[in-house]
């Protein structure tokens, strides 16, 4: 049976799904391939005509690669597989934006909204409130800035989530001679336990971390109460950076694992044949 998706919910930039049928390694080459192959665009080349902030050029064109950008999905090719061969890039591999700050009679922080993008208006900071650097009175910060699509494998910044992590289905069990004291109840810091008619219930599995408090806490022995976790089901939970939503990056995941897989079967045929062949 193929592996089934199920339980989808997003909240803002938070996306969580269970993956049932599968092995480990199949949900942690999930989670690397989001975190690692989908890319997005990113700050990567910076100009500076003036700068008259406390801080150095580099830190600040560091900073700036840290912005996330919104990534518009299929716009633009990662530059080694854009044809132009150019090595400042090209409309179809590069978005140009930029920064014109003064500051007046009083210092001036500049912030992610200050920057502007040239080329295309979709492109621009997740969010407006991330502070660059700060000016003196009458201070100038002027750049122009070179976004280029990347991959969470060659840089952090070009990661399109914060977080992409799974655990195992949990699995609770409750044992006959459990006498409903409660004290699992009290100190399971994920409220998963509950007792309802003098009997100890389960109120919440899939918020169990799988921390077997509960376990230790029992005055019985052996503990009136077991866990453990099923390998073949994996609960995810994966939140953007905002520079992707985090369906397309799951979707978009997906293609790319299932690309590699074709590709890779593709060449353990060839080298089979070919053994065959000697
Ligand atoms: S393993 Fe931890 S989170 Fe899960 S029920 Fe026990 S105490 Fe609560
Ligand atoms: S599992 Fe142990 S701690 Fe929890 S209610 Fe039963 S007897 Fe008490
Ligand atoms: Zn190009």
């Amino acid at each position: 049976m193929p592996p089934l998706l199920e339980n989808v919910k997003i909240e803002g930039n938070v996306l969580t799904f269970s993956l049932s049928g599968i092995i480990p390694a199949l949900a942690n080459s999930l989670r690397r391939t989001m975190l690692a192959e989908v890319p997005t665009l990113a700050i990567h080349e910076v100009m500076f005509f003036e700068n008259d902030s406390p801080m150095h050029d580099e830190i600040i064109a560091h900073r700036l690669g840290l912005i996330p950008l919104i990534t518009p999905m299929g716009r633009y090719v990662p530059k080694d597989e854009c044809n132009c061969g150019s090595e400042l890039g090209c409309p179809k591999c590069r978005v140009s934006l930029y920064l014109d700050v003064t500051a007046s009679d009083y210092p001036r922080v500049v912030y992610s909204g200050d920057l502007r993008s040239r080329d295309d208006p979709e492109v621009r900071p997740v969010s407006n409130s991330i502070p660059i650097t700060k000016l003196p009175p009458h201070g100038k910060l002027r750049l122009e800035a070179y976004a280029r699509l990347g991959y969470g494998r060659e840089h952090a910044k070009w990661q399109p989530v914060g977080t992409a992590i799974y655990k195992f289905q949990p699995i609770i069990c409750i044992k006959e001679y459990c006498n409903a004291c409660g004290e699992c109840v009290k100190n399971c810091p994920k409220s998963v336990l509950g007792i309802s008619n003098n009997h100890l219930e389960i109120i919440d599995l899939e918020a169990c971390s799988l921390c077997k408090f509960c376990m230790e806490i029992c005055p019985l022995d052996p503990p009136a109460i077991s866990i453990s976790h099923d390998r073949s089901k994996a609960l995810f939970t994966v939140e953007s950076t905002g520079s992707l939503p985090p369906k397309e990056i799951l979707v978009e995941a997906i293609r790319i694992l299932k690309e590699k897989s074709s590709k890779l079967l593709e060449e353990i045929e060839v080298s089979t044949n070919e053994k065959k062949g000697e």
